[in-house]
């Protein structure tokens, strides 16, 4: 299996995750279709589980805790 890319929304900047290699991926947050590839990385990790706990640790340092 690949990494696992947080990345950000194009239309609204939240983050999500998307698997490495993944071409599309659609937003939870405002339902866009984001291009993965174009679309802005702000990290990556080696599992699943650990991009989960690092995006929780991005959006707390970004102060986003009401999702
Ligand atoms: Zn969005």
């Amino acid at each position: 299996m690949g990494q696992t890319l947080i990345i950000e929304c194009t239309r609204c900047g939240g983050l999500f995750l998307a698997a490495d290699g993944q071409k599309t991926r659609t937003c939870p947050y405002c339902g866009k279709r984001v291009d993965v590839r174009k679309a802005k990385k702000v990290a990556s990790a080696q599992t699943a589980f650990e991009a989960s706990e690092l995006l929780r640790n991005i959006k707390s340092r970004k102060g986003f805790n009401r999702e």
